[in-house]
């Protein structure tokens, strides 16, 4: 089997897409229908923490999948009441509502500041995000989202937002107003090139939230669940946001997203928000299985001390080839090549059975199962070194 053989692609086009079909994954590895191997560093875009086909996450959904699959979500249910018991318990905040994407636990969020916005600060609804961030493909998010060409891409765009500059206090002050009720903003932007929040920044963000009584919201869609080193990236902060979103990472590579409020925000009423999968107990006891395994501290542990592995092969790469540097956090880290070299080297990585990311042409993003051995971890680098001695 392979794409294009089919007379005609039933799928609609919205990326180019390699003619490989993948059939199989374990761990940091996915194999394709010609039995090749590929040593996986995009894992879906930071979604399967525990690589692929994680026992645990498979377990987890073959119980669940022969005990209840869906009562409604009119109901409760035992895995959504564990996983939003387990999120409370281990982060600020105070509240969960489950949703089935990232873009879907943004939507969330901005309803919940509006809603707000409506009841505790006279009408404000406006929302500062920030150039180049990202927050997702619902029209919403999408006018959250600071990725050129958006805003006209499917107009008219939805009103309320405004865009500040990353890492820029002054830039956001200069946005405040009556009207705004909050900041939004990834604390590593992610689709931009793997950019760090400076710590003075967020909390200087913080402190001028509480100042203007004005809400701060962290999309950790991509950030959260470990990536960064810790359970979440708010915590490497010293902050406590008022809302925070969660996906990716969470579902272990299922549909599966949440939104988290601290008491004072969650003010929804019956009716204001739903939807048919939200908290469905097949994919929050898969959620569950991920919180359990990678909310430990030995985990933990494990993820910085990958991360210091992976951080100083690629300090060496910077050294050998002279490379512009590493940034990002934890197990999201980036090579920033200084030449827009970065996706030529990702479409012959594919053909050497290496999985990369360039979100930007002179970036090279690695996204790795947060379980990745030192054996994993040194054979990427070794591939790296090489494919670099060829392009450079
Ligand atoms: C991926 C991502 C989203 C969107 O999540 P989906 O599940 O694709 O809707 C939102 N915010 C950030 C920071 C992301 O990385």
């Amino acid at each position: 089997m392979n794409a294009r053989m089919l007379p005609t692609n039933p799928l609609m086009k919205i990326t180019p897409r390699p003619e490989q079909v993948f059939v199989r994954g374990t761990g940091a590895y996915l194999f394709d229908s010609a039995g090749r191997v590929y040593l996986d560093w995009m894992q879906g875009w930071a979604v399967n923490c525990l690589g692929h086909a994680p026992g645990v996450v498979a377990e987890a959904l073959s119980r669940q999948a022969a005990t209840l699959i869906n009562p409604s979500p009119a109901f409760y249910n035992q895995p959504a009441l564990d996983l939003a018991s387990w999120l409370v318990a281990h982060s600020c905040f105070d509240q969960v509502f489950f949703t089935s994407s990232g873009a879907e636990a943004n939507e969330g969020a901005i309803k919940l500041a509006r809603k707000w916005g409506k009841m505790h600060k006279a009408g404000a609804y406006e929302i500062i995000s920030f150039v180049n961030g990202f927050h997702g493909r619902t029209l919403a998010t999408m006018a959250a989202t600071g990725k050129a060409g958006w805003d006209t891409l499917y107009a008219p765009a939805v009103p309320g937002f405004v865009k500040a500059v990353y890492n820029d206090l002054e830039s956001v002050r200069a946005l405040l107003g009556p009207h705004t009720v909050a900041v939004m903003l990834e604390p590593v932007q992610g689709e931009a090139g793997v950019i760090p929040a400076d710590r003075a920044f967020m909390q200087g963000l913080r402190e001028l939230c509480d100042a203007e009584n004005v809400l701060l919201i962290v999309d950790e869609v991509q950030t959260g669940c470990a990536r960064t080193g810790e359970l979440f990236a708010y915590q490497q902060y010293g902050i406590q946001p008022d809302i925070m979103t969660l996906g990716k990472g969470i579902g272990g590579g299922v549909p599966l997203a949440v939104l988290l409020a601290r008491e004072a925000v969650c003010c929804f009423e019956y009716g204001d928000q739903g939807g048919t999968y939200c908290g469905n107990p097949l994919m929050c006891a898969a959620g569950l299985a991920v919180m359990q395994t990678i909310g430990t501290p030995d985990f933990l542990t494990g993820v910085r001390q990958t991360s210091a592995a992976l951080r100083a092969g690629l300090l060496n790469l910077c050294e050998q080839f002279g490379l512009e540097g590493v940034r990002g956090a934890g197990l999201l880290l980036a090579l920033q090549l200084g030449r827009p070299l970065a996706r030529e080297i990702v479409a012959s990585a594919l053909e050497e059975g290496f999985l990369l990311n360039a979100p930007r042409p002179d970036i090279l993003r690695f996204m790795p199962a947060l379980n990745s051995t030192a054996k994993e971890i040194s054979q990427g680098l070794g591939m790296l070194e090489a494919l670099l001695q060829r392009h450079l």
